[in-house]
């Protein structure tokens, strides 16, 4: 019999990123792996129901906490996830400045529980690079967990290594990615600032901190699966090197709709009253709009979607990050927007339960900004994208919905802004949603999306690929610490 291994999970303090580890935690314990979550105590406040259900079912999740040093750094007290950081003008540099350095001071305390606790393997996000050596000093393997795609990786590599952004003659210059699969056709414009800079900066400080701490981990850990990105997955591999392993997607282990609902913040929205509604509506005649736990918009931007979603005449559930003014309507959407849209669509001021919308029948398409956990969330629903992306890897994943898996239609946002989407005209919108709704395109991606999903079902099932891999993967850990 196999010796019982114990892993250890060191999630990064966002949503994006605490969510499916969460649920990669999960995946192992259920398959006989000891597992821990270590992370700050407002941050484990986020999954503690998660946790005491999986408990109830038999799959136990440890958890460690760590103190995070918010105020210290000069952040508020309890600022400990990203989507807790006080809003600014300039992108919030500075707050994010002091949260990683808040983030870099848990190595200390971090290797403390290491040799207390002596685990046998330790996947830990990839913003924490101290992590490989903390792991290296107790000889344990440090998995790292970037939370993107093969694509987004394979990509980024790419450019990292041919730099094609400089050859051009100006931002909106078209350019092949070199040696990339597919001919995938990006712009200056498109390309991340940190990707950029050839200054010295604390972004490029710390991408370099994070690509030696990866050339000295044990492998890369890759929420997707091989059928979605197989010329990716080869490439990372085979043609790159890397040492990997793909078990997504993580989150297909909930299954009852309970546990689709919780997933980072508490939901505004009563989840029964939002699948009542969803129950009144037709198979595929509704559009879900949301752009995760970080984009934000400008109340003119709000207002312009408002409009292309009156003129589309679709049905919606529109997730929005702007709590209510104290006045009778907001000051972002068109007078009396609300009342005409009364039958027809649903606004959800805050934190919604978006797998448990986006796997209901009723729901056809989806509005995203290309975040890799609700591009996957899109892709096992089966559901064709409007493609919106604004920052971080999202224009990667943008190409790979509408140039290789042909399940998405760009909105046409042309530049990687940070944290704020790049504003799209009312016309540009009505056109994408309508194309990804209605006709014979609409069908042909969602039936290219519904296929997608059935592989993706298979590849979590015993034999599937993702199973398998979790199985080498569990194996390998086990003989290494035999
Ligand atoms: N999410 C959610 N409700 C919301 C907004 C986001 O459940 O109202 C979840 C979404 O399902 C996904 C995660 O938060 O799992 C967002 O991750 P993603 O990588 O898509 O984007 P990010 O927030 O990191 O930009």
């Amino acid at each position: 019999m196999r010796r019982e291994i114990h892993m250890f999970f060191l999630p990064f303090l966002a949503h994006g990123h605490l969510i499916p580890v969460v649920d990669m935690a999960k995946m192992f314990a259920s398959r006989g792996v000891k597992t821990t979550i270590v992370t700050t105590p407002v941050n484990a406040l986020l999954f503690s129901n998660t946790i005491a259900r999986s408990k109830e079912s038999g799959i136990h999740i440890g958890v460690e906490l760590l103190n995070f040093p918010a105020v210290d750094v000069g952040l508020p007290e309890g600022c400990e996830n990203d989507d807790l950081i006080p809003t600014s003008q300039d992108g919030n540099l500075e707050m994010i400045t002091k949260f990683f350095q808040a983030s870099l001071m848990l190595q200390q305390p971090f290797e403390k529980l290491l040799q207390e606790r002596k685990p046998d393997c330790l996947v830990a996000d990839t913003f924490f690079h101290w992590a490989t050596d903390a792991a290296n000093k107790f000889g344990i393997p440090r998995l790292v967990f970037h939370g993107i795609s093969y694509f987004s990786l394979c990509a980024s590599e790419c450019m990292s290594l041919y730099k094609p952004y400089k050859k051009v003659q100006s931002d909106s210059q078209p350019f092949v990615v070199p040696n990339l699969p597919g001919d995938i056709k990006l712009t200056r414009n498109q390309v991340p600032d940190y990707v950029k800079q050839d200054a010295e900066t604390n972004s490029t400080k710390l991408l370099k901190a994070i690509k030696e701490a990866e050339l000295k981990s044990y492998g890369v850990f890759v929420n997707s699966f091989y059928e979605l990105e197989a010329t990716y997955a080869d490439y990372y591999r085979n043609v790159l090197g890397k040492k990997s392993w793909h078990v997504g997607r993580v989150s297909l282990c909930n299954r009852k709709n309970i546990d689709k609902v919780e997933r980072g913040n508490k939901s505004v929205i009563d989840e029964q009253e939002c699948l009542e509604w969803l129950e009144s509506k037709e198979p595929n005649s509704v559009l879900y709009i949301c752009f995760g736990s970080r984009t934000n918009f400008t109340s003119s931007q709000l207002k312009e979607i408002a409009m292309a979603l009156e003129a589309s005449e679709l049905q919606f559930i529109w997730v929005v990050r702007k709590q209510k003014n104290n006045e009778e309507e907001d000051d972002w959407l068109p007078e009396g927007f609300e009342k005409r849209m009364e039958w027809k669509g649903l606004i959800i001021r805050g934190w919604a339960p978006q797998v448990l919308i986006l796997d209901h029948e009723a729901v056809g398409g989806f509005v995203t900004h290309c975040g890799w956990n609700s591009t996957l969330e899109g892709v096992c629903a089966g559901v064709p994208m409007v493609t919106w992306p604004a920052f971080a890897e999202q224009f990667y994943n943008e190409k790979l919905l509408t140039q290789v898996l042909n399940i998405g239609v760009a909105v046409g946002a042309q530049k990687w802004v940070r944290l704020v989407g790049e504003f799209v005209e009312r016309e540009a919108i009505e056109k994408a949603v309508k194309e990804m709704m209605k006709g014979d395109k609409a069908e042909e991606m969602r039936n290219r999306a519904k296929a997608l999903a059935e592989a993706a079902k298979k590849a979590v099932e015993k034999g599937g690929s993702s199973y398998s891999d979790l199985d080498a993967l569990i194996e390998e850990i086990s003989l290494r610490s035999h």
